[in-house]
């Protein structure tokens, strides 16, 4: 499937907040990160590391949906958040952390896994602040 296809398809079953928004998907050469998402003008685009063109889709499903739960919290996000997330580290941290329980509770805790787990197979040159394997284990007992 296409990044275009995969990021409509997720947007069409749980974001219907992001229905309204155009969202560019494609593959870039990214150096700090699998995936990353930004604004231009009035559309978002999410970026997809070129390396990820060959794993299984679960995989690259997994970290849109992450990104489209960005796109979907910063659309909430007001002055002092932006400030906030400007100036401090823990609320980054927390708001890395809110954004994956987001990722579950939109129904994508599989996906999040499968993205997970292939990343703890990667050697990477940064810190992942999301939450965990082992937290995502106890979650898919609650909801999946
Ligand atoms: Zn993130």
């Amino acid at each position: 499937m296409n990044l275009q296809e995969i990021t409509s398809l997720i947007v069409l079953k749980a974001f219907p907040d992001l229905l309204q928004e155009r969202i560019h998907t494609e593959y870039a050469l990214l150096e700090d990160s699998f995936f990353e998402y930004g604004i231009l003008g009035k559309d978002y685009f999410i970026e997809v590391k070129k390396s990820l063109e060959t794993v299984d889709d679960q995989i690259v499903i997994g970290g849109i949906a992450h990104e489209l739960c960005h796109i979907a919290r910063d659309k909430k996000k007001g002055f002092f958040d932006s400030f906030l997330y400007k100036h401090n580290k823990y609320y980054r941290y927390m708001d890395e952390r809110q954004t994956d329980l987001d990722v579950v509770l939109r129904g994508y805790g599989k996906n999040l896994m499968a993205f997970l787990k292939f990343r703890e197979t990667q050697t990477l040159s940064y810190e992942n602040e999301g939450i965990t394997l082992i937290e995502l284990e106890k979650l898919r007992y609650t909801r999946w």
